[in-house]
């Protein structure tokens, strides 16, 4: 496998750190609002490239944190009137469950920054010890002038940095480029007892301490959105590497960002379509083989025409192994398939290329369907179904059309129900409740409305 690492700005075999094993740290979610689905695109690829390792045989190890407490959390939970921890262990719900509908494995280890503040304390302890950070006032600051190899994943130099930069008056650091790795409290806010008075964690010293927590150091790989690069990844390896010596990530993996009329997709821009909306909108098949028609590291921008073309090529799949279902495979096909699939997968993780091979395997089976060779034509759908397994496509999946039907049809009962609430007709409301719970539905009544989700399927 080679993957471009943007460490050093070339392609590189992937080598792991312990034979056979590879361990993947990848940055996670703040928990401040629901995914978006720019979001899913970085935590696609990373599942993606982890089916692909584990199918040659790697074991893949995941590490996905969460940002449990930051100012955004604390702003929106005081606006909210609920705690920050609250406000947080809601969203990792949403989270949760918004990504796992896509089919992303959950990672092998989700810590949270909340979980970690003794591991954080004590990274903060070492630099303080080796001259790299200072306390001030409460808070405690990375020196950046004080790392020699600052700049060295994006490029960006202090020397350059620093032309137009200032301490603004209210702030306590001695340089303009220095961030912060723990935040005095101010009266109300949640914190947490340190040697430099109450406090919280700084955003980027999380992921420096959680990630050697889990992997060690000079772990493999390190993954996360282009948005990211600087300064948050430049800090945590400044943070690691200036604490204790040791090399931090080896690789460094970014995605494109997805944007929306060519801005990215986020939250501050205001720009964004929620997963919740897309998935039930296109289905998570449509989504990922969306995601995966482009190489992860190219910006994607959102439109309903790239999308329609993502359901079509998703449908060209799945008709085929449809159309191929009851027929038993005579000899299977020789390993080209297989091997070309493998060849555009290590290439720096070609999923557009890989699909072209897919695409290719269905024209034929679809021939020798047509000719009536059944049993050819159903191992080229077992190559299909096997590969695109690798991708992530499951094809016992309900299709993005079918979904759409199924939402439309309960949507319809909801509405109803909600009809007859609204003239105190309970009788009729509990009944289609009821009914809808007998075929393994589930509703949820909130300030927002009713929202429903299949808890059994019967
Ligand atoms: P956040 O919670 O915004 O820090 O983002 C969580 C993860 O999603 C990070 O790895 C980000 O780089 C990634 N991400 C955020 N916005 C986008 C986007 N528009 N496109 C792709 N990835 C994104
Ligand atoms: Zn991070």
């Amino acid at each position: 496998m080679r993957l471009f690492n943007t460490l050093t700005g070339a392609v590189e075999p992937l080598r792991p750190r312990d034979e056979g094993r590879l361990g993947i740290y990848v940055c996670g979610p703040t928990v401040q609002g629901p995914p978006h689905f720019g979001h899913a695109r970085t935590y696609t690829t990373v599942d993606v490239l982890r089916r692909f390792l584990e199918w040659t045989g790697l074991d893949v190890y995941v590490v996905r944190n969460v940002t449990d407490i930051e100012d955004n959390i604390i702003a929106k939970a005081d606006a909210e009137g609920c705690t920050a921890a609250s406000l947080a262990e809601h969203y990792t719900r949403v989270w949760e469950q918004e990504i796992g509908r896509l089919g992303i494995r959950p990672p092998d280890v989700t810590p949270r920054a909340t979980g970690h503040v003794p591991e954080i304390h004590e990274l903060i302890v070492r630099l303080i010890e080796r001259g790299a950070a200072y306390p001030a006032g409460g808070d405690v600051y990375f020196s950046v002038r004080a790392f020699e190899e600052y700049g060295k994943l994006s490029g960006r130099r202090p020397d350059d940095l620093r032309a137009g930069a200032r301490v603004a008056p209210d702030e306590r650091k001695r340089d303009p480029l220095d961030f912060v790795l723990w935040k005095g409290a101010k009266p109300g806010e949640p914190s947490w007892n340190s040697p430099w008075g109450p406090g919280r964690p700084g955003w980027h010293i999380e992921c420096s301490a959680m990630a050697t927590k889990y992997l060690g150091a000079d772990f493999d790989l390190h993954v996360g959105g282009s948005d990211l690069r600087f300064p948050h990844h430049e800090n945590e390896i400044a943070q690691w590497e200036a604490a204790t010596g040791t090399p931090f990530a080896r690789m460094w993996m970014h995605t494109g960002m997805l944007t929306l009329d060519n801005a990215k997709m986020s939250k501050s821009v205001g720009n964004i379509i929620a997963l919740t909306e897309a998935t039930d909108r296109y289905g998570p098949a449509t989504l990922r083989m969306f995601y995966l028609r482009a190489h992860y590291r190219k910006p994607v921008d959102f439109s309903e025409a790239r999308l329609e073309e993502a359901a079509a090529a998703y449908e060209r799949l799945a008709g085929f192994v449809r159309a191929t279902a009851a027929l038993d495979s005579d000899t299977p096909l020789d390993s080209t398939a297989r091997e070309e699939f493998a060849t555009a997968m290590s290439d720096d993780l070609s999923t557009a290329r890989a699909l072209a091979g897919l695409f290719d395997l269905v024209a034929t089976g679809n021939q020798e369907l047509e000719a009536g060779r059944t049993g050819r034509a159903a191992a080229h759908r077992d190559a299909v179904v096997e590969l695109a397994g690798v991708l992530g496509f499951d094809f016992a999946e309900t299709g993005a059309a079918d979904q759409r039907l199924i939402d439309g049809l309960v949507a319809e009962l909801v509405t109803l129900r909600d009809e007859a609430r609204s003239q105190r007709d309970f009788a009729t409301s509990d009944r289609i409740r009821e009914r809808l719970r007998k075929l393994g539905v589930e509703l949820a009544d909130s300030r927002d409305g009713t929202r429903w989700h299949v808890a059994r399927r019967v």
